[in-house]
C-alpha cells in the first residue's frame, strides 16, 4: 500500500495517504477518514483472504461517513473473487483492480473521478457500469519506483509501532542468529514473481495472483537504488518482497553482485542493510546465486521444502518431470539436500515451510511425508533456524479453492496421481457452499478440504502430525511460528 500511496502521491493534484488497518482500530481509521471527508477522492482498500471482511466492514462505513468518497478494491482476494465480490457489493465498490499491474490504470481513474463520472478505460480495472460488469486487461508496466517513506506517518503514526514491534520480537532473535543489531524493517520490491508462474503451473495451495505477468522485475542499478532509499530513511532489516528469488531472479541477483554501488561499498559490512527474501529449495542449489545472494546481503531465506512423497509432490503440483516419480522425488530431496550445503558453506540462514496435506492424501502418505520433513530437519538443523509447518489453506485464487467448487477438476488432477478423494455427491454438497462465496471462515475451509479430499485423515490427524513435527523441532532446537 505504502508503494500505491506513493505513487498516487506523486500524481498532479493527488495527495495519497497510508494506514495501516492492523495497528489501527476501525474506529480510528473511520475518524480520520471522517476528519478528511471533505476532500477525499478515495478509500483503496488491499484486501487478501485474511482481511477481506475488515476491508468490507471499512468501505461500508466510509460510505456511511460520505457516499461520495469512491471504493476501490485490489490484491489477491479481490483478483480471485472479482466477479463474486463485485455482484454482492456493487452499491459499496466502485471500481476494483486485477494483478499487481495496476498503477497505471488507479492513476487514470481516480484523475478522472476527481473532475467527473469516471467512465474511460482503466487497464486492469474491473467495475460494474449501468448494470453491466466491464473490465479492461491490464497493460505491462514496470516496478514502481516511487516509494516516499515520509507517508507512513502522514496521517496517522505507524513507525513508532512498527519499531516497537521490532524490536520486541525480532530484535534480539536476528541478532543472535545473524550477529547484527537491526531496529527497523521495511518491504522492499525490487522484482515481483515465481518461475512456476512462467508456465501457469503454480504449487497447488498457491494463492499468488500474479496477474498478466509472471514476472517484474528492476534493472541491478535501480534495485540498488531501491535498497539505498530505504537503509536511507533508517531501515536496516529489508524483506525483499518478490516470490521466489534464486530461480526466478538469478539474473538481477547476479547483476546485483557484480555492481555494489559506491554508498555501499563505503559502508562498515556490520552496517549495511540486512536482506531477507523467498527461496525455492531447488533454486538455492546453484551455488553462484546463493554466493551473491549472500555478497549483496542476503543473511535469511524463507524456504518452501519440496520434500515428501513422490506422490504428494505430484498431488502439491511440485516439479515432477521425470515419468520415474519416485526417481524424481528422490532427486528433488538431494537437490534440497544440496541447497542446504550451500547454505551452510554461504553463511545463510534458512526459515523453512512445510506445507501438511494435499488432494487425496492417506495415512500412508501422511507418514512418509513427516517421515521425510523430519530427516530433513535433522539433515539441518544447523542452519534451518525456524521452521513453520502447516495444514493446507484452500485459498481463493489457489488450485487447491479451485478443487472445492470444479468438481471434475479435482477429479481428473486425483487421478494423475492415483489418489482417492471423497464422493461426488460430498463434494457436490461442498461446492455449493463455496461456489458465489466472497467470504467464508478459513478454519471451516480447512476442514472441508479435508472432509472431501482427505477421506482417510481428519483435520485432529493432521494436526498431531503437525505437533510431532513441531517436537523434534524444538528437539533439534529449530524454533517454530516465529516472525523472521
Ligand atoms: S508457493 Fe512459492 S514456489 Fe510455489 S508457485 Fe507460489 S511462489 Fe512459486
Amino acid at each position: 500500500m505504502l508503494s500505491l500511496a506513493s505513487y498516487v502521491n506523486s500524481l498532479p493534484g493527488l495527495e495519497g495517504h497510508y494506514i495501516d488497518g492492523v495497528i489501527h482500530s476501525l474506529e480510528r481509521i473511520l475518524t480520520t477518514i471522517g476528519e478528511h471527508a471533505g476532500r477525499t477522492l478515495a478509500v483503496c482498500l488491499s484486501t487478501i483472504t485474511a482481511n477481506y471482511e475488515a476491508a468490507i466492514r471499512i468501505a461500508a462505513a466510509v460510505k456511511t461517513v460520505d457516499s461520495r468518497i469512491a471504493i476501490v478494491v485490489g490484491n489477491d482476494h479481490f483478483t480471485a473473487l472479482s466477479r463474486e465480490i463485485l455482484e454482492r457489493h456493487r452499491e459499496l465498490i466502485d471500481c476494483g483492480f486485477i494483478g499487481n499491474e495496476v498503477y497505471s490504470g488507479l492513476a487514470d481513474y481516480l484523475l478522472d473521478r476527481r473532475h467527473s463520472r469516471p467512465a474511460g478505460i482503466y487497464p486492469g480495472s474491473v467495475r460494474f457500469e449501468s448494470g453491466r460488469l466491464i473490465s479492461a486487461p491490464a497493460i505491462r508496466e514496470p516496478v514502481n519506483r516511487i516509494i516516499d517513506y515520509r507517508l507512513i506517518d502522514r496521517t496517522l503514526p505507524h513507525s513508532e509501532v512498527y519499531a516497537a514491534n521490532f524490536t520486541r520480537r525480532l530484535g534480539r532473535r536476528i541478532l543472535e542468529l545473524t550477529g547484527r543489531r537491526v531496529n527497523q524493517g521495511v518491504p522492499v520490491e525490487i522484482g515481483r514473481g515465481c518461475i512456476k508462474f512462467s508456465g501457469d503451473d503454480a504449487c497447488s495451495f498457491c494463492s499468488i495472483q500474479y496477474g498478466g505477468m509472471w514476472k517484474n522485475e528492476l534493472s541491478a542499478e535501480h534495485a540498488w537504488s531501491a535498497i539505498q532509499r530505504a537503509s536511507e530513511a533508517g531501515y536496516d532489516y529489508l524483506y525483499v518482497t518478490a516470490d521466489e528469488l534464486p530461480l526466478t531472479f538469478a539474473r538481477l541477483m547476479l547483476d546485483m553482485a557484480e555492481s555494489p554501488p559506491d554508498w555501499w561499498r563505503a559502508l562498515p559490512p556490520a552496517q549495511r542493510p540486512v536482506l531477507v527474501g523467498y527461496a525455492r529449495a531447488d533454486g538455492m542449489e546453484k551455488e553462484q546465486v546463493l554466493r551473491a545472494m549472500r555478497g549483496i546481503g542476503f543473511r535469511i531465506l524463507f524456504v518452501g521444502v519440496d520434500a515428501g512423497a513422490p506422490r504428494s509432490l505430484q498431488a502439491l503440483n511440485k516439479p515432477l518431470r521425470n515419468p520415474d516419480s519416485a526417481a524424481a522425488a528422490r532427486k528433488m530431496y538431494d537437490s534440497n539436500l544440496r541447497a542446504l550445503g550451500n547454505a551452510r558453506n554461504h553463511g545463510v540462514a534458512i526459515k523453512a515451510g512445510f506445507v501438511l496435506g494435499h488432494l487425496g492424501m492417506t495415512e500412508a502418505l501422511l507418514e512418509e511425508n513427516i517421515t521425510t520433513y523430519i530427516e530433513f530437519l535433522q539433515a539441518g538443523r544447523d542452519v534451518i533456524i525456524s521452521a513453520d509447518i502447516e495444514l493446507l489453506s484452500p485459498e481463493p485464487g489457489s488450485q487447491d479453492f479451485r478443487y472445492l467448487t470444479q468438481l471434475d477438476e479435482a477429479e481428473a488432477m486425483s487421478r494423475r496421481p492415483g489418489l482417492g478423494i471423497g464422493s461426488r455427491e460430498t463434494r457436490q454438497r461442498v461446492a455449493e457452499r463455496y461456489r458465489q462465496a466472497d467470504i467464508f471462515d478459513r478454519e471451516t475451509a480447512i476442514d472441508d478440504y479435508i472432509g472431501v479430499f482427505m477421506p482417510e485423515l481428519s483435520k485432529e490427524r493432521l494436526a498431531t502430525a503437525r505437533d510431532r513435527v513441531r517436537g523434534e523441532c524444538a528437539r533439534l532446537g529449530i524454533v517454530t511460528g516465529d516472525e523472521l
